[in-house]
């Protein structure tokens, strides 16, 4: 037997109750603690990419491409992945634009053994199309962020069996390509559970075409989608005050939030508490998604 995965079981994760910040804010909050999978720096990606390795069958000599930002928590998920089952690792990056250099995570790459070149956004197809043709390896071009149906799928299965342990009135979660959301969404369905996603970076129009687009992959398109895009706070990689003050709400608290997801998903429960688009005593999960390094790496120029 191999790994936890082995079974196609969703990965385990903790499902808390966090009764202190829950009556400071006047629901019962629950976490899922996708920040505690049990892999490197983990977060919602080793669930994305859990799924798509056994999808795709990666196997050890493989090449695995993919792409994303410097600091990419797929990128280095993929990475780890392919260290630990002996695939090689080539990432087209580009460099986001900076509250942060990276540096942890272009070492952790580096350690890794994955191999990656800086290219600007309109070179990424191209840099990746010719890696793959260079390569006399079996090749795996991995979307950005693990956007597939696996890793929909993935999230599906694993909101069907955290749902199944406890009936919430909200879920909230950090929506970026809207993949990990649709999961959520598909899974919540006969839960009846509100799914919230709280867009990163992309305005309400855009982001909750992307979730159809996953929820489609699955013929559920009709499903219903609520993609809350009032927190971006400046856009993707980029915060303000308000997503600092969410974000060191959590740290008091002992929960550990980031300013590229995380903490924006947070400044919408509060924000939704605060309207009473979330009801108080409302049973309320927030699913933690991961982003230690994103908070480290933001964090590092504080004294
Ligand atoms: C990638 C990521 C997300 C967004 O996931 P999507 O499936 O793209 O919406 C949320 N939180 C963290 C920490 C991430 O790394």
């Amino acid at each position: 037997m191999s790994t936890w995965s082995a079974m196609g079981e969703p990965l385990p994760s903790p499902l808390e109750t966090w009764p202190r910040l829950g009556d400071e804010l006047g629901i019962e909050l629950w976490v899922k603690r996708d920040d505690l999978l049990p892999f490197p720096l983990p977060g919602n990606k080793v669930r994305k990419l859990d799924a798509e390795r056994r999808s795709a069958g990666w196997a050890p000599g493989d090449l695995l491409i993919s792409n994303g930002g410097v600091g990419s928590n797929h990128c280095r998920t993929l990475a780890t992945w392919g260290a630990r089952i002996g695939c090689a690792v080539h990432l087209v990056l580009h460099d986001e634009s900076g509250e942060t250099d990276h540096a942890a995570s272009r070492a952790m790459l580096t350690d890794l053994g994955a191999t990656f070149d800086v290219v600007p956004p309109d070179e990424i197809a191209a840099t990746i199309a010719a890696a793959a043709d260079a390569s006399s390896r079996r090749v795996h071009v991995v979307p950005g962020g693990a956007h597939t149906p696996a890793a929909v799928g993935a999230y599906e299965a694993a909101a069907r069996a955290t749902l199944a342990e406890a009936a919430f009135d909200d879920v909230v979660v950090a929506s970026g390509t809207g993949a990990t959301q649709a999961g959520i969404v598909l899974g919540a369905q006969e839960s009846g559970a509100r799914v919230v996603g709280v867009s990163v970076a992309r305005r309400a129009e855009r982001g909750a075409a992307a979730v159809r687009e996953c929820l489609a992959w699955f013929d559920a398109d009709d499903a219903r989608v609520v993609f809350d895009d009032a927190h971006v706070d400046g856009g993707y990689g980029r915060h303000g005050a308000s997503t600092d003050a969410a974000v060191r709400r959590g740290w008091s608290h002992g929960l550990p939030l980031d300013p590229v997801y995380t903490g924006k998903a947070f400044n919408g429960l509060l924000t939704m508490v605060a309207d009473g688009t979330v009801r108080p005593g409302s049973r309320v999960l927030f699913w933690h998604t991961g982003g230690i390094v994103n908070y480290l790496e933001s964090t590092s120029h504080r004294s």
